[in-house]
């Protein structure tokens, strides 16, 4: 199948969809990017990923290339074309094209494009046994907050994770905290059943799944707690987890050589898998 994509208002091959030298994604890293997932012909939770899409492009002063209601109507015609029902529709907005200077001013005009890529979900083994994570300094900025297209650090270290053979990788920060994973937002359960991640400062990206399952914790009534845990409260806890788009809740049993708990999935873990894949079966299809 050939894929396409979605080049500011056209629809071209992906194979060949190009942007201008002078964009200044390319020169800067100058723009913000958001992954919408397809699953099982539904969009999993879109509108906060677009709300999510306009903070970052805020916080850069990069005005929006086009409405919310815009982009959603782009986003089905993209999935029209492809007719598929598993994907990770990827969007990123750069400030324009411009002769490469450091300034930039508002008359840049913005540039759009989106395509949707293959998604690897987690496998049935990995959510029944859990996976094993390592970690690694957290070396980023500190507008963590915004999900800009600069990513070296984040590419860096999940490489390193890859290198190890582990799913991800739980960065560590000066302070001794683990902030998140290169791609995956971290959370434990502690002993007394509480489940702890880190506050969405500016340290971490505040995930869409985190602010999902914070939510789902909430409404049943689940103990959590948002503030910085460290690899001693790894060692001591007996849950551990990981949510991402693409992996939505997934279990960790081994933080570098720390078997977490019992070394099985625990309850608590298994419990918010099962609410939020009860949430996502309730969103109408769109494909
Ligand atoms: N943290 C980082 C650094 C990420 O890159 C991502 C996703 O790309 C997440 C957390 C998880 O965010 P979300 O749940 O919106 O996919």
């Amino acid at each position: 199948m050939s894929r396409v994509a979605c080049v500011k208002n056209q629809f071209v091959p992906l194979r060949g969809a190009q942007v201008s030298m002078l964009d200044r994604g390319y020169q800067f890293a100058d723009g913000i990017y958001e992954v919408v997932t397809l699953w099982n012909g539904r969009l999993v939770d879109e509108s906060p990923h677009l709300a999510r899409m306009e903070r970052s492009l805020a916080a850069l002063e990069i005005p929006m290339p086009m409405s919310v209601r815009a982009i959603q109507i782009r986003i089905r015609e993209l999935l029209r074309r492809h007719r598929l029902k598993n994907g990770l529709v990827y969007i990123q907005i750069t400030r324009g094209e411009a002769m490469r200077n450091h300034l930039f001013t508002g008359e840049m005009t913005p540039i759009f494009t989106m395509c949707l890529l293959p998604a690897r979900f987690p496998t049935s083994q990995e959510k029944s046994e859990g996976v094993r994570v390592i970690t690694a300094p957290d070396q980023r900025w500190a507008r963590c907050d915004i999900k800009s297209i600069a990513l070296l650090p984040n590419m860096l270290t999940r490489m390193a994770s890859y290198r190890a053979g582990a799913k991800e990788a739980w960065q560590i920060n000066a302070q001794g905290n683990i902030t998140e994973g290169s791609l995956s937002n971290a959370y434990i359960v502690r002993a007394d059943g509480v489940i702890q991640t880190h506050p969405a400062d500016r340290s971490i990206l505040g995930g869409i799944r985190r602010e999902m399952v914070l939510k789902l914790a909430k409404q049943h009534g689940m103990a959590l707690i948002e503030k910085p845990f460290t690899l001693d409260d790894v060692k001591r806890a007996t849950e551990a987890f990981m949510s991402s788009a693409s992996s939505f809740v997934l279990p960790i049993t081994t933080v570098d050589d720390i078997t977490i708990g019992n070394g099985a999935v625990g309850h608590v873990t298994e419990k918010l898998m099962t609410l939020y894949e009860a949430q996502v079966l309730a969103i109408p299809r769109v494909m």
